[in-house]
């Protein structure tokens, strides 16, 4: 009893910190998240939700592509990519084609990712981005990792200032946040081990934030992950986001083991998932958007995960694959008026966006 006693009176300190606009520390992230108080969480963040964004929930209607699932660093997470032999590539001239697929659609977003390919040069990419943008130059592109945009700057030998002035002259307009995991080092060992530090990755961010690329954050949970080191990984990506201001949303993302060589873990159940979407919310109080992609999480979950803090769902994500790889049950794409449907059962009015948050006409 004097235990529970204890840990309410925690709780209602930080609610009040929270509800005066004061920032929290370490040993507040660390109390919220060991709270198994899932529905206080979820009504501060909810609270917190209302004040950053009022009562809009986005979306965006995007096309993924993913150029190659070669990939030579063959992480212990990854249930996508392949050796060199066993993998795909698309030329130009099939990116040119998925994108006519999309424009047909109305779509006018692309999500562009793929492995790192061992003999692709750097020109494939600026050519990629300028034939796309040739095609049509109002096209949105959201592209590379931090991972590749490392995995280019040492294939080129340029530096990764260079390599990114060259990507945004040839038509990248952000970044995607992938390749973050969980930045501790212990954890980047046993998933990831060939990836560049979580360091660097904060690094070319900064770098791309700087010469005005935006761009987005994530962290894959429910893995080896402790609870100390995910609060340890928001209050990064919250310090930076101090200095440079460029990111543009905070993305969650539910560790699926299936197909991958961590597929002894058992992955991520929906109190985990609701938890890390409260707690980001509450922490990063610097952030305006906190995605739940219900690509991850289902469309009944996502639902939910808007009163749990979440402002945005994700996109249409027409031929996404990478998830889907490690055993995703949710379908590879939604329509449109599938994600109104979620957004409005969660009484929030739906919002199409780009990756910037600039509106479009629903
Ligand atoms: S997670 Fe990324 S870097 Fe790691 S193997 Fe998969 S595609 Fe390659």
């Amino acid at each position: 009893m004097e235990g529970k006693r204890s840990i309410m009176s925690d709780f209602s300190k930080i609610e009040e910190k929270v509800l005066a606009g004061k920032r929290l520390n370490r040993e507040d992230g660390l109390k919220l998240i060991a709270s198994s108080d899932l529905l206080s969480l979820g009504s501060l963040a909810d609270i917190v939700r209302k004040r950053k964004v009022g009562d809009k929930s986005y979306f965006n209607s995007n096309l993924n592509i993913n150029y190659t699932n070669i990939c030579i660093f063959r992480c212990p997470l990854c249930a996508f990519s392949k050796d060199l032999e066993e993998g795909y590539l698309f030329s130009l001239e099939e990116i040119e084609e998925k994108v006519y697929q999309g424009l047909r659609l109305e779509i006018k977003e692309f999500h562009i990712v793929g492995g790192l390919h061992p003999h692709l040069s750097f020109e494939y990419f600026k050519e990629m981005l300028k034939r796309i943008k040739k095609i049509d130059a109002e096209i949105f592109i959201q592209a590379f990792t931090a991972v590749e945009i490392d995995h280019f700057s040492k294939n080129s030998g340029l530096s990764i200032e260079e390599v990114l002035k060259k990507l945004k002259e040839a038509g990248l307009d952000s970044i995607p946040g992938g390749g973050a995991e969980v930045f501790s080092p212990r954890v980047r060992q046993i998933i990831s081990p060939k990836k560049i530090s979580g360091n660097r990755w904060l690094e070319v961010m900064k770098k791309a934030h700087f010469l005005g690329i935006k761009s987005n954050a994530t962290m894959l949970y429910g893995h080896v992950e402790t609870k100390e080191e995910q609060v340890d990984h928001l209050l990064a990506l919250r310090d930076l986001q101090d200095k440079t201001k460029g990111f543009l949303a905070f993305v969650p993302l539910a560790f699926h083991p299936k197909n991958t060589s961590l597929s002894s873990c058992r992955g991520t159940d929906g109190f985990d998932d609701l938890r890390i979407f409260a707690v980001s919310r509450i922490l990063l109080d610097n952030f305006d958007h906190i995605k739940g992609l219900w690509m991850y999480l289902g469309e009944k979950l996502a639902e939910v995960a808007l009163c749990f803090g979440v402002d945005d769902i994700g996109g249409t994500g027409l031929e996404e694959k990478i998830v889907h790889a490690a055993g995703a049950l949710t379908p590879t794409e939604i329509s449109k008026k599938r994600l109104v449907r979620i957004i409005e059962n969660a009484k929030r009015i739906p919002q199409e966006v780009d990756s910037l948050y600039r509106e479009r006409k629903l």
